[in-house]
């Protein structure tokens, strides 16, 4: 078995990246105006590397399916991003950030990487502030942090309840002023369909224009994927409901690895699922986490009055409430990192103490906050501190100012007032740490085709911190890429124009029509939902929270009879040279169906319980997952073989030269 090569450069780690830059091959401004890059995705990992590329001189393409670059799912970013600035004081470092996001991803990543990604952690939120994001401010007008899970340092910078939003304005008014003066061309609505290889190189894309169906040849000298994760393929999730694996999976049958499909995160803190109509499920941010408290009832008798709508949460008294998080972390209590949590909540519910009709949601109760807050305004102001309405009230309004939005979509969607009575809140599946294999300069094994932003496997392990990814997305299209594939486009100075005239681009856009046609002549039966749903539910009964050798054996079959049947069966309405969404689903849900089998494949391979990937078979006399570093110390990555069930494994192997591999102990 050939092993993988991560490019990482030589020399002590702390000075990797900078000796790299200084290093690397560059390409003259003047050279740049001659390079064509394409960027597929404009969401926060996207749209900084094409605003940044088109700022250095190079002549970029931007795609994304949506109507503008703002609709991009990193706008749904809720709780906010991580930098180590150390703006508190209270002993944050670049060191820490990545020994946190190492022990947090279970010593599954990449140990240059995430010592990169801590180094330029801090400058993002220079950029970031430069560019006007408003981030939350203290009471003196400086920047604000609040704790993210499973570190002991307030080091997440935060604009109230929509942090994405604000930093993917920021990032879209950078390429709005690239595509103002011509260096970046923006193709809203378009699909990218297929990679186009010249010479084994990236060369160029097969899109969809899907407004009106018709298909379009594409060229530049690298192309850059930036499409996001692939939570979708559980059909549930947290992620926008266009959010898929399309253009990750066309590259990897096109020669790109997949690596760690089945390192798949599943937040602890979303609105239970509701019932079966239901195609999305909504995050409620880790930053409540801060505030809220997490339980269930100690006594199985309250737990039956609630579901019988005989007792209400607030009538349990403190002693017979059961904080499980405080009682077996006391260290992290509420903040233990989210696999962790999950699990946890899944450990109560499975026992019977979930407290919703269907016995899946566990309570987040703010009360204790409310109280304590509104102790402190009382105090600040000279009020009377044993006024408990006046309390209840001056504490609501300071939560209010934290947390106002999210706790307003929860009243909205589950009609009950969370200031009043505990949230419900059970795990969803969130985030992929799995996704295209890509080595220290992002680049995937296909030459001049690179992954960054939550699409690329890269930094977070096996579990993912809490707002990293928007950290990663940013670091990845500001200031790694920019420089990375400088390196190789300095070799293409001289190429010119990529022709689209070519045979590779006919075969290739040849080849996406007959495939969207079969779609439309096949008159069959069921709806792509109908095949999504089931695929969703195999995902999340078979390969989801925990995982066992007989339930991912059979998922792989399930999955691999539910893909020829949607194949034989599948009805798509309209036409291919026109607006049609259900067509642009089929595409999507094709590849889920790939996907799904790969996920099974990896997660049956890994033995090992690590992260967010729980095997029952490994784990410790209290249910913790239970690594085995002697056979797992590796990225798993996948080369394509056909089906999926014969992809070839490839490993990366992973050796921590600067920190000491632990048990991951959050107590
Ligand atoms: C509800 C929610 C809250 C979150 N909150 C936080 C948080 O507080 N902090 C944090 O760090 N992380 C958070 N995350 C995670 C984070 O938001 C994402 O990981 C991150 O935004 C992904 O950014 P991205 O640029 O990689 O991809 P995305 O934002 O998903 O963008 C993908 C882009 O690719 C385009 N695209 C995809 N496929 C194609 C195709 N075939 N052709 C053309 N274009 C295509 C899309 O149009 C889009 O522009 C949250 C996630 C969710 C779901």
């Amino acid at each position: 078995m050939s092993k993988m090569d991560s490019k990482t450069p030589k020399g002590p780690l702390k000075e990797k990246w900078t000796n790299h830059k200084s290093s690397i091959n560059l390409v003259s401004p003047a050279n740049k105006r001659l390079i064509d890059v394409i960027v597929v995705g404009t969401g926060l990992a996207g749209a900084s590397a094409s605003a940044t590329l088109a700022e250095l001189g190079y002549n970029v393409k931007s795609f994304c399916f949506q109507d503008s670059p703002r609709r991009a799912h990193s706008i749904a970013a809720q709780g906010g991003i991580n930098a180590a600035k150390n703006y508190q004081g209270d002993g944050d470092s670049t060191y820490r950030l990545f020994y946190d996001t190492i022990k947090g991803g279970d010593y599954r990543s990449r140990e240059e990487n995430v010592y990169r990604l801590a180094e330029v952690s801090a400058n993002i939120i220079d950029q970031c502030v430069a560019q006007g994001v408003p981030f939350a401010r203290d009471y003196g007008g400086l920047l604000d942090n609040r704790s993210f899970g499973g570190v002991l340092v307030s080091r997440t910078f935060y604009a109230k309840g929509q942090t994405g939003q604000q930093l993917l304005l920021g990032a879209y008014s950078a390429m709005n002023r690239q595509i103002g003066r011509g260096k970046i061309k923006m193709y809203n609505r378009h699909e990218m369909m297929d990679l186009v290889l010249v010479d084994g190189r990236a060369r160029g894309i097969i899109a969809r224009n899907l407004v009106n169906g018709k298909l379009e040849r594409h060229s530049a000298h690298a192309v850059v994927i930036a499409s996001g994760g692939y939570g979708n393929v559980f059909f549930l999730s947290t992620n926008a409901m266009g959010s898929n694996v399309t253009a990750a999976w066309k590259i990897h049958k096109k020669g790109a690895h997949f690596a760690n499909p089945c390192f798949t995160q599943i937040h602890p803190t979303c609105i239970p699922v509701s019932g079966d109509h239901q195609s999305k499920l909504t995050l409620m941010s880790e930053s409540l986490r801060n505030d809220g408290r997490i339980w269930v009832p100690k006594n199985i008798e309250d737990v039956k009055a609630i579901r019988e709508g005989k007792l209400s949460p607030a009538e349990i008294e403190e002693e017979n409430r059961d904080y499980y998080l405080e009682r077996r972390y006391p260290a992290f209590g509420n903040l233990v990192p989210r696999d962790v949590a999950s699990r946890a909540a899944k450990e109560r519910c499975d026992a019977g103490y979930g407290v919703n009709k269907t016995g899946e949601a566990v309570y987040l109760d703010f009360s204790s906050a409310i109280e304590r807050y509104g102790k402190e305004e009382a105090h600040v102001k000279g009020l009377n501190e044993e006024d408990k309405v006046l309390i209840k009230k001056l504490g609501q309004q300071i939560i209010k100012s934290k947390y106002g939005n999210l706790f307003q979509m929860y009243e909205k969607i589950v009609d009950q007032n969370p200031y009043e009575t505990p949230m419900m809140i059970y795990p969803a599946v969130h985030y992929t740490m799995g996704g295209v294999w890509v080595d220290y300069n992002l680049m995937t094994s296909i030459p001049g085709c690179y992954a960054i932003g939550e699409a690329n496997f890269s930094d977070h392990g096996a579990n993912r911190l809490g707002a990293s990814a928007l950290m990663q997305g940013l670091a990845d299209g500001y200031f790694v890429l920019p420089y990375t594939i400088g390196d190789y486009l300095s070799g293409d100075i001289r190429t010119g124009k990529i022709s689209t005239d070519t045979p590779e681009f006919v075969l290739a856009e040849e080849a996406v029509r007959v495939r969207l046609a079969k779609f439309i002549y096949n008159k069959g039966e069921h709806s792509v939902d109908y095949y999504h749903k089931k695929l969703g539910k195999i995902m999340w009964n078979k390969c989801g929270m925990s995982r066992n050798e007989k339930d991912l054996k059979e998922a792989i079959s399930e999955i691999k009879s539910l893909r020829k049947n949607f194949y034989e069966s599948v009805k798509v309405p309209g036409r291919v040279d026109e607006f049609n969404e259900e067509l642009a689903k089929a595409v999507r849900v094709a590849d889920f169906l790939e996907l799904g089998e790969l996920f099974a494949k990896d997660a049956l391979e890994r033995t090992e319980s690590c992260g967010g990937h729980f095997r029952e078979e490994s784990q410790t006399l209290e249910g913790e997952a239970l690594r085995d570093d002697d056979f797992f110390n590796f990225v798993s990555s996948w080369k394509y073989n056909g089906e999926p069930s014969e992809a070839i494994l490839r490993k990366e192997m992973l050796y921590y030269e600067e920190i000491e591999v632990k048990t991951r102990s959050y107590k």
